[in-house]
């Protein structure tokens, strides 16, 4: 450790964010310090905040949604110079298998409990950070932080999509038009497809149809009978379950066409949403059940150009009141409030 402070926020219990500080860790060869721009606080965080999944520990200094700029790199760093704008993947041991493979979400031998107790110690709340080169992706240096934190919730999409394998021209309805859901909708219409979403909140509805979208406002009308009128009678190609509830996951297998159809159960619900089918249903319809969760290196990189280069644009999932790092506690609250898309929390 080296005698520089970091000053950083955790979640120390129930309701309760606080700043802390603790030295800086010392630069590795393959280190970088960053100076932290923004962090957005992610359903993981809140719903911590919240007391809703407390499984994951105290004190957690999560903040995984980051995106600062290289201060100093370590002294064998080639690919990044100071002043480039990086956000964070996932770090991992980088030796094992899985890591090898550009999979550190599959890593065995990280520990991301710190050694100063810290669980999910991410720190990307934080006014400086080191982390791994292997961790970090560059990005545009016009890119706002606020929005290239989203390289990991993209990644996750851009993950989600492979496995879903959608084509050109298919018609892919997303459920819920929350910060989630909108990401998997713009990725669904970069790859060329006909995007529904199924939305009940008006604020998030108006969202969805400032991007483009055809909308359904599931408060209104049955979205099943609405995916069916809306495709002639044949129903989705592919269904993304971007809510986590069991009438979510039950209106999209309804949703599905006739044969081959397939379904992405995207997002976690606390507590656990079922899903109700039988195995000759999925048998003789054909049909695919899909999860996803996380992303390898991969997805990172291809979400690291779709945000430098606008193809994806989440200019519209940020609230336009931000917090700063000692207003933490208020930043959470805020973003705990039903119907919010992502609070940023600038670290400047
Ligand atoms: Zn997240
Ligand atoms: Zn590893």
């Amino acid at each position: 450790m080296s005698d520089r402070k970091m000053r950083f926020a955790c979640l120390t219990k129930k309701g309760t964010a606080e700043v802390r500080e603790r030295p800086l860790p010392e630069l590795g060869d393959y280190d970088v310090l960053l100076d932290m721009k923004a962090c957005n606080i992610c359903t993981t965080d809140y719903q911590q905040w919240l007391g809703l999944r407390e499984h994951q520990g105290y004190p957690m200094a999560g903040g995984h949604e980051a995106a600062g700029i290289v201060k100093e790199t370590g002294a064998k760093v080639r690919d990044l110079v100071p002043g480039d704008l990086v956000a964070a993947g996932y770090p991992g041991c980088g030796h094992c298998a899985a890591c090898r493979n550009g999979e550190p979400n599959q890593c065995d031998e990280y520990a991301s409990d710190t050694e100063d107790g810290y669980k999910w110690g991410f720190f990307g709340f934080s006014d400086y950070t080191v982390k791994s080169i292997n961790e970090l992706f560059k990005i545009r240096s016009s890119v706002k932080p606020s929005e290239a934190g989203f390289l990991e919730p993209l990644a996750t999409v851009l993950h989600g999509m492979k496995k879903l394998r959608v084509k050109p021209f298919e018609t892919v309805v997303v459920i819920g038009a929350g910060t989630m859901g909108l990401i998997n909708a713009q990725a669904a219409k970069a790859y060329g497809c006909r995007v529904i979403v199924s939305e009940m909140l008006e604020k998030k509805i108006e969202t969805a149809r400032s991007m483009g979208f055809e909308v359904i406002d599931c408060s209104r009308q049955d979205p099943v009978e609405a995916v069916k009128k809306l495709t002639d009678g044949e129903g989705a190609d592919a269904v993304i379950v971007a809510v986590g509830a069991t009438s979510a996951n039950q209106q999209g297998l309804s949703m599905l066409k006739e044969k081959d159809g397939r379904i992405l159960l995207f997002a976690a619900g606390y507590p656990a949403p079922e899903i109700e089918i039988d195995s000759n249903t999925v048998h003789y319809r054909r049909m695919e059940v899909l999860g996803t969760f996380g992303a390898d290196n991969r997805d990172f990189e291809e979400a690291a150009r779709a945000l430098s280069s606008g193809i994806i644009d989440v200019s519209k999932l940020i609230e336009e009141k931000t917090f700063r790092l000692d207003q933490i506690q208020e930043a959470y609250a805020y973003a705990s409030e039903p119907g919010r898309y992502r609070v940023s929390v600038l670290l400047d």
